[in-house]
């Protein structure tokens, strides 16, 4: 076959425009990704071999060697792992695969200092190399093939591809460098990197200088090694390797399960939002390990989706070696391994939450949407999981919990309340809360989607039911007022008599309602829409709108404020001949400003334009 050439996809011509054009600090995070990558192509082909030992008979031990040339200017990536075949080279070194790195690229501003900061943070695998080479040729045997293929590129464009020699299995990669990246074949250089990046990879990293070989790294898996004898930093950068995820560990669990079940587990929480969080399949990537072979990124069943933010190695000292994937998913260990390490992981972020708040506070705003999906997908772990959820309330500034809003309910109160919505903004100058407001009665201001599932999952805590501000009746006459000044405000509330009026609006407003009644919860706004106690909340209507799923057509309550002094006026009125058609287009305009509260589009903004200018001119006499 004749070299042919390719372009790369756009996305990585920009990507590589940006690494080779960058002014970046730590250029040599490129050996970091260079070996991590390396490093995933031996543990590919253990796990292969545990089926089909003959891939790696003939040089069963797997290594990363690095060999740097002074006179050719050249540095050497070589591993004996999976290798690539010919499809496999276009495919990984011209796309970009990882789903996490599309989204990447494409939240790169174009501004190079911006643009450089996030690479750093996020790491960019392969295409780093081009951050200190001009050049870089992949050869490349895939185990048990017998063609090789040599990839090669200046990053500019293009790559070339054809036939080459490779007596050896697996990868090589070398890096013509740049002039002013000498120092890359030093040595003490290259030490250094692997010592600071890459010092936990399982795999002994070699380097040959002066024909003279040397294992540089620990070549010990990190979790094997007793938690005293690793620094923050060795975590740190296993972390990173294992997760793709280039922040600090908001939490790190690295711990030895004995017994019955015995496995070790290195797990981390990341500090800020995977990239991934929010994909379909909400599937968690810890890798599994079964005696220091890597089994599977996907293990079904290991860890549950709600902890899908959860990063790391579970490394299993039971499992058969040959378990398959398929398997996993009904295997009663794995099940028990889950059961333990979800109810670590809760104990942890309880200790966290407990002693200290401002920091869980952080990991709340990150991954606390994500945690709540437990609430209704794990029965068995539901009232560990409820003291956890953290939500914003009108009673006080910044998160609180639950226990907090039990803690501070009135006398007479019952029900824990709350309103959903979309802003936190919006949702505090909700007309509905007025009433609660007015007695010091709390509610929960939630604005997740994930809210309108775990509430009523729940239904009740601590025997106090939840209930919407926004639906049935508030009952707010058998909670005591905070003091007695808005006690006697109560007694001395004027009584409009409302019936003529309500009687009024319910003959003009028709089927567009279910029912008009006086307000209980209002004190301030004249109108505002409730749902009745049996229906949808107002707020999950719309959600489940904008996710284009039929509702039907659910009709709300109108409430009117007896207080008010413009009900007050319209309820004079409301008894008089002629009443009907001199009030229609203030029951219509009511009604309309009710259904904008709710942030509802309204379904003739012509007509309501047309009473809104007709009302403006009366007014202007
Ligand atoms: P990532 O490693 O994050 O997936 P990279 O751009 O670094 O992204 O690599 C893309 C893909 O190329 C890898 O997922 C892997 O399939 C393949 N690859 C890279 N280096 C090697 C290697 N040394 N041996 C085998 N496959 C490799």
């Amino acid at each position: 076959m004749p070299q042919e050439t390719r372009t790369f996809q756009a996305e990585v011509s920009r990507l590589l425009d940006i690494v080779a054009h960058s002014l970046y600090s730590q250029k040599e995070i490129f050996l970091r990704e260079l070996i991590s990558n390396a490093s995933d192509a031996c543990d590919r082909l253990r796990y292969l071999a545990l089926t089909r030992p003959e891939l790696i008979a003939d040089d069963p031990e797997l290594a990363v060697t690095l060999t740097p040339d002074k006179k050719a200017n050249t540095l050497t990536v070589a591993d004996n792992g999976i290798g690539m075949s010919h499809d496999e080279l276009v495919e990984n070194l011209g796309t970009i695969a990882r789903s996490g790195t599309a989204s990447f690229v494409q939240s790169l501003s174009g501004d190079a200092k911006k643009d450089m900061a996030l690479i750093g943070q996020f790491g960019v695998g392969f295409y780093s190399a081009f951050m200190v080479a001009k050049r870089v040729d992949v050869v490349s045997r895939k185990a048990g093939e017998s063609a090789a293929w040599r990839w090669s590129s200046d990053g500019k464009g293009e790559f070339t591809i054809e036939p080459a020699e490779h007596a050896g299995r697996g990868t090589t990669i070398t890096l013509f460098l740049n002039d002013d990246e000498k120092d890359f074949l030093e040595d003490y250089r290259i030490r250094n990197v692997v010592k600071t990046y890459s010092d936990h990879i399982a795999l002994p990293i070699r380097l040959i200088s002066d024909d003279k070989t040397s294992t540089i790294n620990a070549a010990s898996a990190l979790w094997t090694r007793p938690k005293g004898e690793i620094t923050p930093e060795q975590y740190k950068e296993f972390y990173h390797d294992a997760a793709h995820q280039f922040d600090e560990p908001w939490l790190t669990i690295h711990a030895k399960a004995e017994g019955k079940l015995e496995y070790t587990s290195l797990l981390f929480i990341p500090s800020t939002k995977p990239f991934d969080l929010f994909d379909v399949d909400r599937k968690a990537r810890v890798k599994l390990y079964v005696r220091r072979v890597y089994i599977t990124d996907e293990a079904p069943g290991l860890v549950p989706p709600y902890l899908r933010f959860l990063k790391g190695i579970v490394d299993s000292e039971d499992l058969p070696l040959n378990i398959s994937r398929e398997m996993l998913q009904h295997n009663p260990m794995v099940a028990r391994m889950k059961s333990q390490i979800v109810k670590r992981v809760i104990s942890e972020l309880a200790k966290r939450a407990k002693d200290e708040p401002a920091e869980y506070a952080k990991f709340w705003d990150n991954l606390g949407v994500v945690l709540k999906e437990g609430i209704y997908e794990d029965f068995e772990n539901r009232e560990a999981l409820v003291p956890l959820v953290r939500f914003h309330s009108t009673a006080v500034e910044g998160l609180t919990s639950l226990d907090d809003y039990i803690a501070r309910m009135k006398p007479g109160q019952k029900a824990i309340y709350f309103i959903t919505g979309d802003r936190l903004e919006t949702l505090q100058k909700s007309p509905q809360l007025e009433g609660f407001r007015a007695k010091g009665v709390e509610a929960m201001l939630l604005t997740d989607p994930v809210d309108e599932f775990w509430l009523p999952a729940l239904g009740e805590y601590q025997k106090h039911e939840f209930h919407s501000v926004t639906r049935g009746a508030p009952e707010l006459d058998q909670i005591e007022a905070p003091d007695q000044e808005a006690h006697e405000q109560k007694q001395e509330a004027p009584k409009t008599d409302l019936a003529s009026l309500i009687a009024l609006f319910k003959l003009t407003l028709g089927d567009a309602v279910r029912d008009v009644r006086p307000s209980e919860r209002l004190t301030e706004s004249a109108v505002c829409l409730v749902a009745d106690k049996e229906d949808m909340d107002l707020h999950m209507e719309r959600l489940l709108r904008q996710h284009r799923r039929t509702v039907g057509d659910v009709k709300r309550i109108l409430e009117i404020n007896p207080k008010h002094k413009l009900i007050a006026r319209l309820a004079d009125r409301a008894g008089k001949d002629g009443a009907a058609d001199a009030l229609e287009d203030f029951v219509w305009l009511l009604f309309d400003q009710a259904r904008l509260l709710e942030g509802e589009v309204l379904p003739d903004p012509t007509a309501f334009a047309t009473r809104m200018s007709a009302a403006l001119e009366k007014g202007l006499g």
